[in-house]
């Protein structure tokens, strides 16, 4: 039986996200979903916030589990006895970034974990966490990126930083 890993900011999960970990659950026997608590980045939402929202997105996926790590990704996978990792490629720009993560990883693996990419589909090579969020905080449509519970979640936050912005002055 292998378990992949697909590691993760998923601030939050969009469409790209969730085809990359659709196709996934189709090639390996379980998938876990790591979203990433990285201290030095800020995000738009807590690590509860982005395994809350990529187990609903997720709920109809029964060998996708959704969980949470610091630190290394290789400490991770060793730890839970993980060897292959899941990676999604949009771009050729996203490739000199991965190819190094995926080599490292090797290296602090001794070798014992291998990273495997799934080329985005065409549809949503485009997305990006980032520029959703950037769309949204200027109230653009977000509709076509995310499942509409996201794109709520993702208004919501905007308009209570909006408010808290406003008292401030
Ligand atoms: P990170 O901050 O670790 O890059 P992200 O949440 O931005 O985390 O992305 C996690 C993974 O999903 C990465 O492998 C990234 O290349 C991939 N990914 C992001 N957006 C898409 C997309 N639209 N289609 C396919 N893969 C994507």
């Amino acid at each position: 039986m292998i378990t992949a890993v697909y590691p993760g900011s998923f601030d939050p999960a969009t469409y790209g996200h969730l085809d990359i970990i659709k196709r996934a659950s189709i090639s390996f026997d379980r998938v876990i979903v790591g979203v990433l608590h990285n201290s030095a980045k800020s995000p738009l939402f807590s690590v509860e916030e982005r395994v809350k929202i990529l187990k609903e997105a997720t709920k109809d996926l029964p060998n996708v589990q959704i969980d949470s790590f610091s630190g290394l990704l290789v400490d991770y996978a060793r730890e839970k006895d993980l060897h292959v990792i899941v990676r999604g490629l949009r771009a050729i720009t996203d490739f000199e970034y991965e190819l190094q993560m995926a080599q490292t990883n090797r290296m602090l693996s001794h070798g014992k974990i291998d990273t495997v990419f799934l080329t985005t589909s065409l549809e949503y090579a485009y997305l990006s966490s980032s520029a959703i969020k950037q769309i949204a905080s200027f109230d653009g449509d977000i509709t076509p990126c995310v499942p509409d519970f996201v794109a709520d979640l993702i208004y919501d936050k905007y308009r209570q930083k909006k408010l808290s912005e406003n008292s401030d002055v």
